[in-house]
């Protein structure tokens, strides 16, 4: 690797980090360094109780063999899958947003920012890439192994292992953003608050989790068939098998979505079943698409979430200017801004 810029666990990550288990502040001590980027090492936290591996770039405040087997399950299959798909796709930037709306680019600027479930890191990479000071993607998988490869030359982009639950940092971001992660967890309401708890008072909070309503049709038949059969076979088998259900999506999307959403502005698409979801995703190629299905298929935990308790999740929080929408009538994304004085969080 080169010198630079490229380096840096960069160091200006510590700063950001706290003991998870008693809050106290940690030393850093390497073992290994490559460049000014430390490989290996260990994070001890100074009340001497607590101590924290560096491995391979990353700080790992959480292991699978250390959490509850329901959250490690899907963990292990979320891990598997973004090492497996690790393709960039240019419209990601425009899903992101979509998903974060209103939040624009510039919004990052100068901003320290914190993602709860980065996944193979694509959203951790724009937000920096957009300016923000620093952002820290979060992820108890071994997806963090991706997100680390693909952001360990941007000097503002950190990748951290942890559990959201029991996040290592105090409360000193400005904007805490997840997307497509809550609804995977135990307890969704309860990981929001997490991650809200590490907002500033007066900083922002985005979420984006699957709605319950117009979704009857999986919550009917994909859930059981996720639930007793595909979350429980071999990933590998599941990548080939899914390609079934995906070239059915590819053929629909491509040969009836798209063109009838062209025509006459949609007038008869829009009668299509799922029509604003299918022509969302219309335009993107097998892969991604085979990636979307995989998903839906490879969870062992998803929740289908109302708008009505999502909106309870933001008053939970005692959110200000809290702005809930629909996303392609299958999801729902929410923005809102947290309390200038510190709450109960
Ligand atoms: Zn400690």
């Amino acid at each position: 690797m080169s010198g630079g810029q490229t380096n840096h666990v960069k160091e200006r990550l510590i700063q950001y980090l706290q003991c998870p288990e008693c809050a106290a502040a940690l030393d850093l001590l390497a073992t290994q360094n490559d460049g000014a980027e430390i490989m290996e090492g260990e994070l001890l936290c100074r009340s001497g109780v607590h101590c924290f591996p560096v491995l391979r770039g990353i700080p790992r405040f959480a292991s699978l063999d250390h959490v509850a087997a329901d959250k490690a399950e899907t963990a292990a299959k979320f891990g598997w899958q973004w090492t497996h798909f690790t393709q960039a796709d240019e419209r990601y930037a425009e899903q992101f947003l979509a998903w974060i709306a209103p939040v624009r680019p510039e919004f990052f600027a100068g901003k320290v920012v914190l993602e709860g479930g980065c996944g193979k890191g694509r959203h951790t990479q724009l937000a920096a890439g957009w300016g923000a000071h620093d952002v820290i993607g979060i992820d108890l998988s071994e997806a963090v192994e991706s997100a680390f490869a693909a952001t360990r030359h941007t000097p503002n982009a950190h990748v951290v292992q942890a559990d959201i639950f029991k996040l290592p940092f105090p409360r000193i971001f400005d904007y805490a953003f997840s997307v497509g992660v809550l609804h995977h967890l135990p307890d969704p309401r309860a990981g929001f608050r997490s991650l809200a708890g590490k907002v500033k008072p007066g900083g922002h909070l985005s979420a984006w989790v699957y709605g319950a309503e117009n979704n009857e049709w999986i919550t009917r038949w994909i859930n059981p068939l996720r639930e007793g059969i595909t979350s429980r076979i071999n990933p590998r088998a599941l990548l080939h098998l899914s390609k079934l259900p995906t070239a059915a999506l590819y053929l629909a999307t491509k040969l009836i979505y798209r063109p009838l959403n062209q025509v006459g502005n949609g007038a008869v698409a829009q009668h299509l079943f799922y029509n604003d979801y299918l022509q969302a995703i219309a335009n993107f190629g097998w892969r991604e698409q085979h990636t979307i299905v995989f998903d839906h298929l490879i969870a062992p935990t998803a929740f289908y979430i109302s708008r009505g308790e999502f909106a309870a999740w933001w008053s939970d929080i005692d959110a200000r200017d809290v702005e809930i929408n629909w996303h392609n009538k299958n999801s729902w994304r929410g923005f809102g801004e947290l309390p200038p004085h510190s709450s109960a969080l």
